[in-house]
């Protein structure tokens, strides 16, 4: 076994740098490292055949293994019954591992949304959500909001998941595998991805921009499918743009100004809304691509029809290619804010339509009722965890 470690170890790192200089045409040279080296999904099509030859197979049962990490629902290498005996035990004996985690609770809600707790291999949990949605013509979506990060450290005074703290960082594998969680829960391909679930995926964006380009080449997830979400980290949105990524960029404003922004979200005082909306400028410029700006509406403090003037105001500085998203506040426990009145949503739209912005009123589905972001893990990580060999999925209707 010590052998197989050692003999594999020198060709490993070719393997693990072959996707960053072929898979992102247009990034710039920077490698993008892997925090465990020895976990199987992340991995490309080419990189696995590579690492198929470094175990003296032949190159094609690389593409065998591709197909079994994303395209089945088999989470251990020793159950990859296609691939000989002799080379899953060479993989194991290598520390290879196909780094899948098992789903530890499922909440569902009668609209169809499932929001799943996975359980990480250290015991911590994150939260994943699919969407399902059937548009007017008939067409099916499945979305997936994906966590980027054990928790969140930015605190924003209104969510959830600020007020369960910040354990740590999530790998790429942790996040393409909440996708596949999440397709074989519906039994559905999955056709959209945001990257809006826990945690500030600029504060790790290494991993979310690997996630990206597997969920990209290897899950067959459009690149315009798929929306990075941010409160705003300096000098992250420039470092973005720089992908040249066909994403939209969501950007959480929930505020018209500075002043009142900070009182939101207390990361903002390190980065001025105008230096913010510099930067936005700069993505669409690079990149083409529509910037969404996210806006909670909180009762009394942010919703009144000034403050959708001087949103409006704020964004025709910035031109072409924006659009707001309000989202009406879901109350979460221990939370001073209020949900808005209906008429107070709508007076805001209207104002900002007056204005010549465009703008939407997410829906509220079944689960952000009675489960907003982060609370459900909250829940669950007050009370022990069960062993994994004990754990079943628990499919709970709320
Ligand atoms: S809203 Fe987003 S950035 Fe703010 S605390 Fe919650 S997860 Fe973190």
């Amino acid at each position: 076994m010590a052998a197989l470690h050692h003999a594999c170890s020198a060709p490993l790192a070719r393997v693990l740098h072959f996707r960053a200089a072929s898979s992102i045409a247009s990034s710039p040279p920077v490698r993008l490292p892997r925090a465990d080296s020895r976990v199987l999904l992340g991995l490309s099509e080419p990189e696995l055949r590579q690492l198929a030859l470094e175990f003296g197979q032949q190159s094609y049962r690389g593409k065998q293994l591709h197909d079994l990490l994303y395209k089945t629902k088999v989470k251990e290498i020793q159950d990859f019954s296609h691939l000989p005996q002799a080379f899953r035990d060479s993989l194991r004996g290598a520390g290879w591992k196909v780094g899948r985690s098992p789903v530890h609770h499922v909440v569902s809600a009668a609209d169809g949304t499932l929001k799943i707790l996975i359980k990480l291999e250290d015991n911590r949990l994150i939260e994943t959500v699919g969407i399902p949605v059937e548009d007017d013509n008939g067409s099916f979506r499945l979305t997936a909001c994906v966590s980027s990060q054990v928790g969140c450290p930015l605190r924003c005074s209104f969510c959830a998941t600020g007020k369960g703290g910040y354990s740590r960082n999530l790998q790429q594998h942790e996040i393409v595998e909440q996708v596949l969680a999440i397709k074989e829960l519906f039994k559905h391909r999955v056709t959209n991805v945001v990257f809006m679930g826990m945690g500030e995926p600029m504060l790790n964006l290494k991993s979310v921009l690997a996630a990206h380009t597997c969920l990209n080449k290897d899950v067959q997830i459009g690149q315009r499918m798929m929306t990075i979400s941010t409160v705003g980290v300096p000098n992250t949105i420039k470092m973005l743009a720089t992908y040249k990524l066909q994403s939209t960029l969501a950007v959480s404003l929930h505020a018209p100004n500075q002043k009142l922004r900070e009182t939101i979200v207390p990361s903002a005082k390190s980065y001025p809304l105008n230096a913010l909306i510099d930067d936005c400028k700069y993505y669409f410029s690079e990149t083409g691509r529509r910037v969404t700006f996210e806006y909670t509406l909180l009762a009394g403090v942010n919703d009144g029809i000034e403050h959708a003037a001087e949103l409006a105001e704020m964004i025709h500085t910035c031109g072409r290619g924006y659009h707001v998203n309000l989202i009406p506040f879901n109350p979460i426990e221990g939370s001073e804010y209020k949900r808005p009145y209906k008429k107070a949503v709508l007076s805001f739209v209207a104002a900002l339509e007056s204005k010549r912005i465009t703008v939407s009123v997410r829906q509220t589905r079944g689960l952000d009722a009675s489960a907003a972001c982060g609370q459900l893990r909250n829940e669950h990580q007050k009370s022990p965890l069960v062993e994994p060999s004990t754990v079943e999925p628990q499919l709970m209707p709320i």
